[in-house]
């Protein structure tokens, strides 16, 4: 569903991404691994359409998205792509259940009719009760699991998270991952998952290891071997 070809981005004189290929079936989760300063989020945030790559092309079910301008960027972001990042998503003065409804009202749906579709992701999300909280009185796995709800409450084909766990307790952060790989899975989604804990990618399907802005290990199906120039020694 989501494939990353070449994929290179640089800041100045520091090659942040160097010709990265990476692809990401329909309901499979594949964990970004990899030291701080490797590139791992730069690499989410080129596939999300967040910054744009120097070179190299991003497509989503066979359709380029990496050159897209407003209006569609932004449509993109809204319906096809969800986001879960470590903190700080959710608006403070809406309660949750506005929270998820969001995206769906921004795409002109009806208050009630978002909100309607909203609360039906809170009991599997492990949510019931918490519709009319405001993030504030939500814990952090809770706010992390209306994050989650937001983003595949419009039909989200791929999720894109960075360190969704990273301000949790171990506990806390392995039913985040849990409910993320499982829903997304649900829903038929792709989730690429930036983190440091292993323990965090242990719940996806695959991992890859990125260093110096190349991929050293578990590109995927698609790109068997041959990622980045001289990356001798791959191995899946
Ligand atoms: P961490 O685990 O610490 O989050 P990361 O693997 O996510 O690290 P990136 O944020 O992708 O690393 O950064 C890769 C490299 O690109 C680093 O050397 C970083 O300093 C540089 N970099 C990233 N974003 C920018 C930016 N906006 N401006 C300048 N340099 C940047
Ligand atoms: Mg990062």
């Amino acid at each position: 569903v989501l494939n990353g070809i070449g994929l290179s981005k640089s800041f100045g004189s520091t090659r942040a991404l160097d010709a990265v290929d990476i692809a990401v079936g329909a309901g499979e989760s594949v964990a970004v691994m990899g030291p701080s300063g490797s590139g791992k989020s730069t690499l989410l945030h080129c596939l999300a359409n967040i910054e744009r790559p120097d070179s190299g092309q991003v497509l989503l079910d066979g359709e380029r998205i990496d050159q897209l301008r407003e209006p569609d960027r932004s449509e993109l972001r809204r319906t096809r792509c969800g986001f879960v990042f470590q903190f700080g998503q959710l608006l403070p003065e809406l309660p949750a259940v506005e929270n998820v409804a969001l995206p769906l009202m921004l795409g002109g749906m009806t208050r009630r009719e978002a909100e309607r579709n909203a609360r039906q992701w809170f009991a599997p999300l492990g949510l019931e009760g918490k519709e009319d909280s405001r993030p504030g009185q939500l814990s952090g796995g809770q706010a992390q699991r209306v994050a989650i709800a937001r983003a595949l409450v419009a039909g989200a084909q791929v999720v894109f998270a960075d360190e969704p766990t990273g301000a949790l307790d171990q506990t806390t952060g392995q039913e985040v991952i849990r409910m993320l790989v499982e829903v997304t899975r649900t829903q038929n989604a792709a989730l690429v998952v930036v983190t440091h804990d292993q323990s965090v990618a242990r719940w996806c399907d695959r991992t890859v290891q990125v260093r110096d802005g190349r991929i050293v290990r578990g590109a995927g199906p698609s790109v068997s071997g041959s990622v980045g120039a001289g990356t001798a020694g791959v191995t899946r």
